[in-house]
């Protein structure tokens, strides 16, 4: 099999189903396959990814390469000067860009129904989202439109539509993957991770974007280990931690039944779990949304229709400028969290709010670290329910806040989380288990998803 072929059979499955799916907002077919040729004319194929069919989550910047973050702000920006570190190293090891993948506005939203352009369904059944931001991420992988993605997570963007999709997708720790060249939404939450078909797959990919970056100040300066080498198959004696707040009300009987079954799997490969406690997780979400607002409504304001993206066409002066610029060019959303942020950064309720809710994030922190004293992992859900109807949500904000209930505390710990297929609900869409380890132990995290696989 040639790399030819490879891009081939991706644009053609594109050709079939993106009409359905749209997975992606911009394809680079020219290129791509100039780049195949280019491939099969060489004689020495040991780069790690060589010739690998890859798409690339729209907030992720490649170099003359059109990226929007699905805003319509950014929907002429063609031409970005330089490529993110990721796909710099994705380059390195020569997969091939197929494009830029659809996802939620600036990656806000856990439907994809955010994004400034159309929506991405799923592709188990169109009626339902694919989940959120990196739903074309998810999707494209699950329709067979590329071999692997890169998305982001910044409260569960890759965990949640990787197990509304039935793929497999990563949230590394925060500081292991650079976010040079990531257009940041919340910087100290954000983490690029991979989306794929089989946790190996995933492991060789993150083996490839890890590493410490000069480019990224909050890059951890670690050596990044062998992650394929830890897919021995053994779990025996593997301590499993799983919070009684992870199966509690809220979570369905369908998802929690999968779970459940889940753990009777690892039980039968020698592992243990017990049932233990996460108290400050039922403040996460209302933690999450504070922080991250706060974060993006400082970094949203580099848009102001001077120095990136559309703007605004009928302004009277500079100020006007501004302000029609931004009124036009961003969605609802976008502009509830830089409102809601700016709100909690102001003078007077910074202490009530911002201050208080990074006080919350080290009590959620210290959770996870007590029960990392004792237990490798912890294991729970990924999401409370399977993939949700189109329009289900998007009226009701706070319901669709809640959905990330269970990825998100992840995030504000800063620890790695996986999800892996585990099932399949009564209407035949898939069940997302969520594998959680200790800050930079993504080998225990790989090895224990592997040997469910
Ligand atoms: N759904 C969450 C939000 O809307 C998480 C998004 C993300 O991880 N980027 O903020």
């Amino acid at each position: 099999i040639t790399v030819s072929d490879l891009v081939d059979t991706s644009y053609k499955r594109i050709h079939e189903v993106e009409d359905k799916v749209h997975a992606f907002l911009t394809l680079d077919e020219e290129n791509a396959r100039a780049k195949a040729k280019e491939l099969d004319s060489k004689t020495d194929a040991t780069a790690k990814l060589f010739g690998i069919p890859a798409g690339i989550k729209d907030n992720i910047v490649t170099k003359g390469l059109r990226t929007t973050c699905a805003s319509q702000f950014l929907r002429n920006f063609e031409d970005p000067l330089y490529d993110a570190t990721v796909v710099e190293k994705l380059n390195q090891e020569k997969s091939v860009t197929i494009g830029k993948l659809n996802m939620d506005e600036f990656a806000m939203g856990s439907s994809n129904e955010n994004s400034g352009f159309t929506p991405t369904r799923n592709p188990w059944n169109t009626d339902y989202v694919p989940g959120g931001s990196s739903g074309g991420s998810a999707a494209a992988v699950a329709a067979g439109e590329v071999l692997f993605s890169l998305g982001s997570d910044t409260g569960g963007s890759i965990r949640q539509p990787a197990a509304f999709c039935g793929v497999v997708g990563l949230k590394p720790t925060y500081g292991l993957v650079s976010r040079f060249g990531l257009v940041a939404f919340a910087s100290s939450l954000d983490q690029i991770g991979p989306l794929t078909r089989t946790v190996e797959d995933n492991a060789r990919v993150l083996e490839v974007i890890a590493g410490h970056d000069p480019m990224d100040s909050t890059s951890a300066n670690v050596e990044v280990p062998s992650y394929t080498e830890a897919l021995t198959g053994d779990v025996k004696g593997l301590k499993i931690a799983v919070p009684k707040e992870y199966l509690a009300e809220g979570v369905n009987p369908e998802v929690k039944e999968a779970v459940l079954a889940a753990l009777k799997v690892y039980e039968s490969l020698g592992a243990t779990w017990d049932e233990v406690s996460l108290p400050h997780s039922k403040y996460a979400v209302a933690t999450y949304y504070l922080l991250s607002s706060s974060e993006a409504s400082a970094n949203l304001s580099r848009f102001d229709g001077v120095r990136y993206g559309v703007r605004s066409e009928n302004a009277e002066n500079m100020i006007d400028m501004f302000k029609k610029s931004r009124s036009e060019g961003f969605g609802e959303e976008v502009k509830r969290r830089i409102m809601l942020g700016t709100f909690a950064l102001s003078s007077g309720y910074y202490d009530a709010y911002y201050k208080k809710a990074q006080k919350v994030r080290t009590l959620i922190k210290n959770d996870f670290e007590k029960i990392f004293k004792e237990y490798d992992v912890v294991i729970g859900p990924t999401t409370p329910t399977p993939a949700f109807k189109v329009g289900e949500k998007i009226n009701d904000p706070l319901t669709m806040y809640a959905n990330d209930i269970l990825t998100i505390p992840v995030n504000l710990a800063g620890v790695p989380g996986i999800s892996i297929p585990c099932g399949l609900s009564p209407e035949g869409l898939p069940i997302g288990l969520q594998i959680i380890g200790k800050h930079f132990d993504e080998r225990t995290v790989f090895r224990a998803a592997h040997a469910f696989e």
